[in-house]
C-alpha cells in the first residue's frame, strides 16, 4: 500500500505516531474539503426549502444514504438510518424494539468481549424487564465460545455481538455464527456491532443475514457525531419511533400524529448534515482504496507489531494467535509496568496509543487484568510507526528495569 499519510493534514501539522485509530481515525483532506464545501457553498437545512442550495443539500444527504447502502450492500437506502454513532444506534434498537419485545424471563444474549455500548444497554434492558441476561465467554485464544453461543441463544429473543473486538482484535466469523443460531432459533433478533469492522474490512449485511448492524463515522475517516443503524426493512417498519419531533411525521393534528415512512421515521429533528456529507466523502476515499487491501495492510502491520513485541520478552499480547482471525488491533501488557505508565512514556514521544480498559471492563476482568495498552492500525500507518512504537516500549522497559 502506498503512503497515505500525505492525504491527512494532521501528519503535516504534527510529528505524530498515531496508533489509536481504534478510538477514532484521522481525517483525510478530501473529507475536510467536502465539509467546508457544504458550509461555504450550499449550507441549508434538508427536506424543507425549495431553493437551490436546500435542494443541493437534500440531494447530498440522499446520495450519501445510497452510498452507505451500497458500501455495506443493504437491500435499500431506506434501511440506512443516520444516528450520532454506534452507541446511539444500539440504544435506538434497545429502546424501541427491545422495550416492546422483551418480557419477564425472556433471554437476551451478548458476549464478554463487547464494548460497553453493546453490553450495558442490553444489561439494563434485562434488569428493567426482569429478563435473563446471558454473556457468552471467550476461549483461551480469544475467540467466542461457539458452543456456548448455541446453548444460550436457543431460546433467546435478542443476540447482540461484535464483528471485531476493539480489545482482542478478534474478527468473529459472523456469517457462520448467524447461520447456526438461526437454524435452531429462526425468530431471534441479531444485532452486529460493526464499529471496528466497517472501517477496516468489506462488510455485506445481506450475506451476513443480520437484522441490525451499527457503526460510527468517526472511526472510518468521517466526522464525529455521525453513525449508522442498518436494519432490515420489515423490522424497522414495525418498530416504534425512537425520538419524536419534526421531520419524522406524516401528519399531525391535535387528536393524532401519524409517522413518516423509512428512513425519516427514525430521524427526528435536524440531522447531522455535515457529518453525513463527511461520511459520503470518507466512503468514496475508502472504496477507492478497496477494503480488501485496507484489511490486508492493517493485518500485516499488526502481525509484524506482535512479532516485534514478543521478541522483547515479558509481554503478553491478547487475542487470537492465527492471523486469519485478527484485525489491526494489538492489546498487550508488559510485566512490571502499568499500562498507564507505558501510555505516558509513549505520549512523551508523540506516540499515541490507548491505555486503560478500552470500554471493555467485563473482558479485562475475564482476562484477569485491570488495564492494557492498545495499538491500533489504519491505512496511514507504516513500518516506521511500528519502529517508533517498539523503541518506545524498549525505553519503558529500560526505565522500569522490566
Ligand atoms: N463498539 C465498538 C466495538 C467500539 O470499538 C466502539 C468505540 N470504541 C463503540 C462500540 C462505540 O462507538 P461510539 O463511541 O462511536 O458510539
Amino acid at each position: 500500500m502506498k503512503n497515505y499519510k500525505k492525504d491527512f493534514p494532521i501528519f503535516k501539522n504534527n510529528d505524530l505516531t498515531y496508533l489509536d485509530s481504534g478510538a477514532t481515525s484521522q481525517k483525510p483532506q478530501v473529507v475536510l474539503d467536502a465539509v467546508s464545501e457544504y458550509y461555504e457553498s450550499y449550507n441549508a437545512n434538508i427536506h424543507r426549502g425549495i431553493y437551490k442550495i436546500a435542494e443541493k443539500a437534500t440531494k447530498a444527504v440522499d446520495d450519501a444514504r445510497k452510498k452507505v447502502a451500497t458500501f455495506i450492500n443493504a437491500a435499500s437506502p431506506d434501511e440506512i438510518i443516520f444516528t450520532k454513532g454506534t452507541t446511539e444506534s444500539i440504544n435506538l434498537v434497545m429502546y424501541t424494539l427491545g422495550m416492546e419485545l422483551i418480557k419477564k424471563q425472556d433471554v437476551i444474549v451478548t458476549t464478554v468481549m463487547e464494548h460497553h455500548s453493546n453490553f450495558v444497554p442490553w444489561q439494563q434492558l434485562a434488569e428493567k424487564k426482569q429478563a435473563t441476561f446471558q454473556v457468552v465467554d471467550i476461549t483461551e485464544d480469544g475467540k467466542l465460545d461457539e458452543e456456548q453461543i448455541l446453548e444460550y441463544t436457543k431460546r433467546a429473543k435478542i443476540f447482540a455481538f461484535t464483528y471485531v473486538s476493539n480489545m482482542l482484535g478478534t474478527i468473529n466469523w459472523v456469517s457462520k455464527i448467524i447461520k447456526k443460531v438461526r437454524e435452531q432459533n429462526p425468530e431471534i433478533i441479531i444485532l452486529i456491532d460493526a464499529a471496528q469492522a466497517v472501517p477496516h474490512k468489506k462488510v455485506d449485511v445481506q450475506e451476513l443475514d443480520c437484522d441490525f448492524l451499527v457503526f460510527s463515522g468517526h472511526k472510518m475517516l468521517a466526522e464525529t457525531g455521525i453513525g449508522v443503524l442498518y436494519g432490515k426493512k420489515n423490522l424497522l417498519n414495525h418498530m416504534s419511533p425512537f425520538l419524536y419531533g419534526g421531520d419524522m411525521i406524516n401528519e399531525v393534528s391535535i387528536k393524532k400524529t401519524t409517522f413518516a415512512s423509512l428512513p425519516s421515521k427514525f430521524e427526528a429533528g435536524t440531522i447531522n448534515i455535515a457529518g453525513i456529507i463527511s461520511l459520503a466523502a470518507a466512503i468514496d476515499y475508502l472504496a477507492d482504496l478497496d477494503m480488501e487491501s485496507v484489511q490486508k495492510h492493517e493485518k500485516e502491520l499488526a502481525i509484524k507489531c506482535i512479532g516485534d513485541l514478543e521478541k522483547l520478552g515479558g509481554i503478553t499480547v491478547y487475542g487470537p494467535q492465527d492471523s486469519f482471525s485478527r484485525s489491526g488491533v494489538v492489546s498487550f501488557t508488559v510485566e512490571g509496568i502499568h499500562a498507564h505508565d507505558i501510555g505516558q512514556i509513549l505520549a512523551d514521544k508523540n506516540i499515541c496509543v490507548r491505555s486503560g480498559h478500552h470500554c471493555t471492563m467485563p473482558l479485562h476482568t475475564r482476562l484477569g487484568i485491570a488495564a492494557s495498552t492498545r495499538a491500533s492500525f489504519y491505512i496511514y500507518n507504516d513500518e516506521k510507526d511500528i519502529e517508533a512504537f517498539i523503541d518506545g516500549i524498549k525505553e519503558a522497559k529500560r526505565l522500569f528495569r522490566a
